[in-house]
């Protein structure tokens, strides 16, 4: 049975296949046929074709999930390259194992001691001091090798995993501070990106007070950074914890601002420091006039609401002349330097303070 469901979308059943073979047989031989081009109006025009395959039972039951599934895996197949069919089962089987085995893996990577932290300096623009550095985690595995946050950081949130590995991250890097202010750069600050799941549980800042106590930081030398998605849908919930972190010591930067809400209200109402702009309008700021005028408003309109501004991924010297010249407070990026293993920083400190301060 052929039928059309619409647009360009169409749904073939075979109701007496053998063997999954089959399926894939006349799938090729569909994608085969409309390769070749048509005559429309005398006019030459070619089509692409994606197939989506699921199998009864083994992808489902009734007809909801088998269409889904076979949706599920035509989109698979586009986003391949397009003239190709995909079988739902294998691909989408596929992903969900990696993600078992890599939840797994990440279930130990804590006890394993395979989770570290860079560090990733930020220099005051005027004077070209280092005043600080950004923590950022790392996950070492031993078949994977090292896997970015942006791809265990969401797997960690969704199973809940994030909350140890988080206290883990904020304790480290406020040990490690502790090491840095007894070695003689007592002022650094220390960065600590915050999980939005971490910063919702009801305990969060007895968590971050009782890390405190522990290390024996101090606290006036942390910033943390949050994202407006993280601070703005339980509003009211976000002032009292920002003010209670506050209360602590610690100053509250926004991340990537100018990429979330954009409502400007909570830049007011929310006990703020820093507006760190996101990177993407850096990257943009020789290309685009747009993007020019966009980071000069953030800085001016952070100015006058008494914020500091750091602007990240500083890759070249126009970006970082252009950012300096716009009064930007801070900058950071690998213009100066790529995040730094804990143990090189004390010798990158030296030099860069011996070639950079006069
Ligand atoms: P983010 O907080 O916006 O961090 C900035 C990211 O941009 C980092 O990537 C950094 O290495 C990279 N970067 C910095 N300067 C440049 C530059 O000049 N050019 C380019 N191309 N990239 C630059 P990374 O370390 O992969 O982190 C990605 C994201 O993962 C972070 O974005 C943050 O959202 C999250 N993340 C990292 N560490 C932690 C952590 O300890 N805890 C939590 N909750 N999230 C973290
Ligand atoms: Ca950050
Ligand atoms: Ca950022």
């Amino acid at each position: 049975m052929i039928a059309r469901l619409g647009g360009d979308e169409f749904v073939i059943v075979l109701p007496n296949i053998k063997h999954p073979r089959e399926a894939v047989h006349i799938a090729e031989g569909i994608i085969e046929a409309l390769s070749k081009s048509f005559l429309l109006n005398g006019q030459e025009v070619f089509v692409t074709t994606s197939i989506g395959i699921s199998l009864y039972p083994l992808d489902g039951n009734d007809i909801e999930s088998l269409l889904r599934n076979a949706d599920k895996a035509m989109y698979e197949a586009k986003y391949s390259g397009r003239n190709q069919f995909e079988l739902y089962h294998t691909e989408m089987h596929r992903n969900e194992s990696k993600k078992m085995i890599m939840e797994n893996n990440l279930r130990r990577a804590l006890e394993r001691n395979e989770i570290y932290l860079v560090y990733h300096p930020v220099m005051d623009a005027n004077t070209n001091e280092i005043v600080s550095v950004e923590a950022l985690v790392r996950w070492k595995q031993k078949q994977l090798g090292v896997i970015p946050p942006s791809e265990f950081i969401p797997l960690a949130e969704e199973s809940g995993l994030i909350i140890p590995i988080s206290e883990w991250i904020i304790q480290k890097a406020c040990e490690d501070l502790k090491m840095i202010h007894l070695h003689g750069k007592p002022k650094l600050r220390m960065s600590i990106n915050i999980s939005a799941i971490h910063f919702n549980q009801e305990n969060f800042v007895k968590s971050i007070d009782d890390i405190i106590q522990k290390t024996n930081v101090n606290p006036n030398y942390i910033d943390f950074e949050l994202t407006e998605s993280m601070i703005m849908p339980k509003a009211n919930e976000s002032v009292d914890k920002l003010v209670k972190l506050k209360q602590l010591g610690i100053k509250l930067s926004i991340d990537d601002f100018g990429t979330g809400y954009s409502s400007l209200s909570y830049l007011n109402r929310f006990p703020l420091d820093i507006l760190k702009i996101d990177k993407s309008f850096i990257g943009g700021l020789l290309d685009y006039k747009e993007d020019c005028s966009i980071v000069e408003a953030i800085i001016t309109m952070a100015h006058r609401l008494h914020l500091k501004v750091i602007a990240e991924g500083v890759e070249n010297k126009k970006q970082y002349e252009f950012l300096k010249k716009e009064n930007c407070d801070y900058i950071q990026g690998f213009y100066f330097s790529k995040p730094i293993p804990f143990h090189k920083l004390m010798t990158f400190f030296e030099s860069w303070d011996q070639e950079f301060i006069k």
